[in-house]
C-alpha cells in the first residue's frame, strides 16, 4: 500500500480506457469521443491499439518470418492506420509525431526486432499511432486534448513483455508531468506500454491496457476508471459463449479479480490490483451501447453467498513433477518453486500428493513469449520426473462463500460427463476450479451455465 497515495484525497477525476475494437475504426473512435465528451470528469483517456494492430505486431516479433509474411503484416498495420486517416485530417504537431512514429515502426518491423527489449520496442507503435488519431478525433469533436507519452510516467521493472510497475515512480513522475496537464486538457495516452528505469519501452502484457488505466487512476487520485469495450458489462460468462449469459450490474473487488483471473477477457487479471489498493471503483461498459450501462466493481461490505459467473482460461500446461524424495522430506517444493520463480514462471493451480506436486500455467498462443521453455524443464528434471500435458482448459466457478451445499450435487452431476483432470477449492472462498480437456471445455461452461447460473438472478 502506498501511503502517501493514501493520504491525498481523491479527485472527481475519471480515466477512460477504450479497447482495441473501441478504437478499431474511424466511426469507432467517434463513438468514444462522444463518450469522452458527455462527461467532463474523464481527464485522462488510455487507448489500446486498434483492433488486430497488436496480432500483426506480435506476429513480426517472430524470428523465422518469411520476407512476404513480413511485408504481409506490416502493411497490416499501416492498412488500419490509413483507413483511420483517410477521414481526418491531422494538426500540425499530431501529423508531425504521427508520421515519425510511423516511420521508425516499418524500420524497426523491416530489420527485425532481435532482443526482448526491441520486441517490446515494436509492440508498442500500436497504441502509440493509435493515441495521435484519437487525439484528433476528440479535437474535431470539440475538445482541447493532448497526447501524452504514458511512458515519460508509467514506469516499470525491465522484465520485457510481461512488466511489473513501480507503483511509487509512476505516481511521482505523474504528479509531475501529467496532473498538472489535467486541468485544462483531456490527455489522450497509451494502455499497455511503459518504460524501465533506462527509459526503454517495455509492456504489460497481452489485454494490459485495462491495468495501465488503473495504475494511472491509482497515481493521480481519480475516483473511477471507465473501462469501455464491445460488451454491455461482465457478463455471467462469455456472451460469445453462451447466449443466456446475463451481464452482472454489480461485483466485489475480490469477484471481479478472481473472474480476471480465471480467464474472463474483459479485464486484463491484474486491473483489480490498483483500484482495490486504492479504493478506486470500476465500470465495464460497451462504448457501442454506452446507454445500456454496466457493471461497477466497487468494495462491498456483504457479498451475496453463491456461484455468480463461470469463467475459462483455454491453453494451460500441467506440469508434474514427481520424486520419491519427496516422501517425508522438508525443502523439495521450495526447491521446485526456486526454480520456477528462477525463471519468471507464474503459477495458478497447484495439488500436491506425498510424492509429487502438480502445477498449472499458461501457454497463451497469442503472448509475445512463451510461459515454459526448456531450461526451465531441464533444471527440474535434474533432480525430479517432470511430465508435461498440453491442450487443458481451467474452468472456474466464482462467487463468494462457494460451498456448493445445494448445487453440489448438480456441479457432480454436469461433471460426471466430461473428464476432469485436477480439482481445487478452498484457498479462496471465491473460487472453485478444476482442469478438463480443451476439446470439451466449451461444452462444459456451456452445461454449467445452463444447471447451476440461468435459474439465478443476476444481481
Ligand atoms: P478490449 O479490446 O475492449 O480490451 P477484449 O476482447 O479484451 O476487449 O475483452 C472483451 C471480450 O471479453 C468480450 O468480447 C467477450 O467475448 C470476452 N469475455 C470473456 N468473458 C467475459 C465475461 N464474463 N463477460 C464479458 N465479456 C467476456
Ligand atoms: N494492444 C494490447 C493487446 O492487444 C493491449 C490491450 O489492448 O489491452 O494485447
Ligand atoms: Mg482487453
Amino acid at each position: 500500500m502506498n501511503t502517501q497515495l493514501a493520504a491525498n484525497t481523491k479527485s472527481d477525476y475519471v480515466v477512460a480506457k477504450f479497447g482495441g475494437t473501441s478504437v478499431a475504426n474511424f466511426d469507432a473512435m467517434s463513438r468514444c469521443a462522444e463518450i469522452v465528451c458527455a462527461d467532463n470528469q474523464v481527464r485522462i483517456v488510455a487507448v489500446s491499439a486498434s483492433a488486430g494492430v497488436t496480432n500483426h505486431l506480435v506476429a513480426l516479433c517472430k524470428a523465422d518470418l518469411s520476407a512476404a509474411e513480413r511485408d504481409e503484416h506490416i502493411t497490416g498495420v499501416v492498412a488500419i492506420q490509413e483507413a483511420i486517416l483517410a477521414e481526418l485530417s491531422l494538426d500540425a504537431d499530431l501529423a508531425h509525431g504521427f508520421n515519425e512514429t510511423l516511420k521508425a515502426f516499418q524500420n524497426l518491423a523491416s530489420e527485425g526486432a532481435k532482443s526482448v527489449a526491441e520486441q517490446d520496442e515494436l509492440l508498442s507503435f500500436g497504441e502509440r499511432l493509435s493515441s495521435y488519431l484519437f487525439t484528433q478525433v476528440l479535437r474535431a469533436q470539440g475538445l482541447d486534448a493532448v497526447r501524452f507519452d504514458v511512458r515519460k510516467v508509467l514506469k516499470t521493472d525491465s522484465q520485457f513483455a510481461k512488466a511489473i510497475p513501480n507503483v511509487a515512480a509512476t505516481a511521482a513522475t505523474a504528479k509531475e508531468h501529467l496532473v498538472p496537464l489535467l486541468d485544462d486538457h483531456v490527455v489522450v495516452t497509451q494502455g499497455f506500454i511503459g518504460s524501465n528505469e533506462h527509459n526503454q519501452t517495455t509492456t504489460l502484457g497481452r489485454g494490459g491496457s485495462d491495468y495501465s488505466a488503473a495504475l494511472l487512476a491509482e497515481a493521480i487520485n481519480a475516483k473511477s476508471v471507465h473501462i469501455w469495450t464491445d460488451v454491455v458489462g461482465i457478463f455471467s460468462t462469455d456472451p460469445r459463449l453462451c447466449a443466456k449469459a446475463s451481464p452482472i450490474a454489480r461485483l466485489s473487488f475480490d469477484e471481479a479479480a478472481e473472474m480476471a483471473t480465471f480467464g474472463a477477457k474483459v479485464l486484463h487479471p491484474a486491473t483489480i490490483l490498483p483500484a482495490s489498493r486504492s479504493h478506486i471503483s470500476v465500470f465495464v461498459g460497451s462504448s457501442r451501447e454506452p446507454q445500456l450501462g454496466g457493471t461497477w466493481i466497487e468494495k462491498e461490505k456483504s457479498q451475496q453467498p453463491g456461484i455468480r459467473a463461470v469463467t475459462q482460461r483455454k491453453n494451460q500446461i500441467l506440469l508434474t513433477v514427481k520424486s520419491p524424495e519427496m516422501l517425508l522430506a522438508s525443502g523439495f517444493l521450495a526447491r521446485v518453486f526456486t526454480i520456477l520463480s528462477e525463471f519468471n514462471i507464474s503459477v495458478d493451480l497447484v495439488t500436491t500428493s506425498e510424492i509429487s506436486v502438480a502445477i498449472t500455467l499458461d501457454n497463451a498462443p497469442n503472448a509475445s513469449r512463451p510461459e515454459l521453455d526448456q531450461a526451465c524443464l531441464d533444471k527440474l528434471s535434474e533432480f525430479c520426473h517432470v511430465s508435461v500435458e498440453n491442450n487443458l482448459t481451467l474452468v472456474a466457478l466464482i462467487g463468494s462463500e462457494i460451498q456448493l451445499r445445494q448445487q453440489e450435487m448438480n456441479l457432480m452431476q454436469v461433471l460426471s460427463d466430461f473428464n476432469i483432470r485436477l480439482i481445487c477449492h478452498g484457498a479462496s472462498k471465491h473460487n472453485l476450479c478444476f482442469l478438463v480437456e480443451q476439446s470439451e471445455s466449451d461444452e462444459v461452461v456451456q452445461a454449467i451455465h445452463s444447471r447451476l447460473l440461468e435459474s439465478q438472478v443476476a444481481a
